[in-house]
């Protein structure tokens, strides 16, 4: 992989990296349009990242579709699928761990305590392994996002972050490649993420300010369709440090669990 980087690189050809974890949708595939914008060639990795899962996770049940997925990728004009094995990424003598600290406390983070060392340390990884000039993520991760971009300004990494708007089904479901999981009914059901942040999107633009009424509304959606709530938050979008009073910077981030085992996110703006 650094290899062939490296030759792109005597080419003067810069390179863009897309980091997934495969199961590719039209969210990852849109992050691979705006790598093509950026980037002379385009890198997409696909790794699911032992790291970044906690012991009662779905590291062993997430979602794999390998040949499909490179097929996708190179429709998609992906000029090379870099797609390691875990072997590879974790030898038995590894022992690294980045932590971005502040930013990795809250929100997802509560639920899912080390989870964010392990994405800020494979994507520091990736970053060295494919020598990405850049590099795009999707804002359906916000809070990775944020962690992603405090993790290249602190340690002076060469790339620069492009982020991705959420690309979302027609109706309203952010992408992802765990909607899969979501049998019968539960596919109904995840709308109440969407819908809880619409409704709280309309109640500000109405001129409600007070955070929490907005809040209660979006708890109220999400436990009337029969999800299981994690948090419901308005941060900064840059400190994600909760926030008292709605400004152009309010990001609602809610994270809920469907049918008692799929865990879906989702964010939205709150005044746009
Ligand atoms: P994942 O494979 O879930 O680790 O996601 C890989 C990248 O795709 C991350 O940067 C995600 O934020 C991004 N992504 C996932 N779903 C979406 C979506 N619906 N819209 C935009 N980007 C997405």
């Amino acid at each position: 992989m650094t290899a062939w980087a490296l030759a792109q690189k005597k080419k003067n050809h810069t390179v863009a990296l897309v980091p997934t974890m495969g199961c590719l949708h039209e969210g990852h595939l849109s992050l691979v349009d705006r790598a093509k914008q950026h980037g002379d060639v385009v890198v997409m990795s696909i790794f699911v990242n032992p790291m970044q899962f906690g012991p009662n996770e779905d590291l062993d049940a997430y979602p794999r579709q390998f040949e499909e997925d490179c097929t996708l990728a190179k429709e998609r004009g992906v000029d090379l699928v870099f797609a390691p094995a875990d072997s590879e990424m974790y030898g038995s003598r590894f022992q690294t761990s980045i932590t971005v600290k502040d930013l990795s406390v809250g929100l997802c983070g509560v639920d899912r305590p080390g989870h964010f060392d392990g994405v800020a340390t494979v994507v520091t990884k990736l970053f060295n392994i494919t020598a990405a000039d850049f590099a795009v993520f999707g804002e359906k991760d916000f809070q990775q996002l944020s962690i992603i971009r405090r993790l290249v300004d602190d340690l002076n990494m060469n790339v620069k972050i492009i982020p991705g708007p959420i690309v979302r089904e027609t109706d309203g479901l952010a992408m992802s490649s765990r909607n899969k999981y979501l049998e019968g009914a539960d596919r109904e059901i995840a709308l109440c993420l969407s819908r809880g942040i619409s409704k709280a999107k309309d109640l500000v633009a109405s001129g409600v300010a007070a955070v929490d009424q907005v809040l209660a509304e979006v708890e109220k959606i999400i436990a009337e369709a029969g999800a299981s709530l994690e948090y419901a938050e308005i941060v900064d979008s840059g400190s994600l440090k909760k926030q008292e009073v709605i400004d152009d910077s309010s990001v609602l981030t809610v994270a809920a669990k469907i049918g008692g085992k799929v865990r879906l996110i989702d964010n939205s703006k709150i005044m746009s």
